[in-house]
């Protein structure tokens, strides 16, 4: 079976707890297949040994391609430490990958208190789990 892919993101004033976060769940993460945003996966990678597959930075269209991701039905769980503090350029597409989530019922955390909960549910990496995928055909 191919693992499930995992994307993860943090804004810049972000990126220490995403560290943080990575680093404490690093065993539980690294069967899946991970992806994140540019700077984000270049720092996880340096500092983890992660192997992670490295999408554009965020401001540059990094956020839409995981957002391409869920609309084409492959990816299975978000981790996004955005930050609530700090305008981003790229606040729009923030957004749209909050809604893509939202749209297609992919797990999104956006807190380490929320992520911890997600990464260690019984679920998460339970092969005869499968989410609810709406189907807006009908
Ligand atoms: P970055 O992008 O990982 O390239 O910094 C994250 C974001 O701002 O969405």
């Amino acid at each position: 079976m191919t693992a499930r892919t995992v994307a993860l993101v943090a804004h810049d004033h972000k990126k220490a707890e995403l560290l943080r976060w990575v680093k404490q769940h690093q065993a539980i993460l690294a069967p899946f297949k991970l992806v994140a945003t540019g700077t984000t996966g270049k720092l996880l990678s340096d500092e983890t040994g992660l192997e992670i597959h490295r999408y554009k930075s965020g401001p540059l269209g990094g956020d839409q391609q995981i957002g391409a991701l869920i609309a084409e039905n492959k990816l299975d769980a978000l981790f996004f430490f955005w930050d609530p503090l700090n305008p981003a350029p790229h606040d729009p597409d923030v957004k749209a990958l909050l809604r893509l989530c939202s749209v297609w019922n992919v797990p999104v955390a956006c807190t380490p208190a929320t992520a911890d909960l997600v990464v260690t549910s019984p679920l998460f990496n339970d092969p005869s789990h499968h989410r609810f995928v709406p189907d807006y055909g009908k």
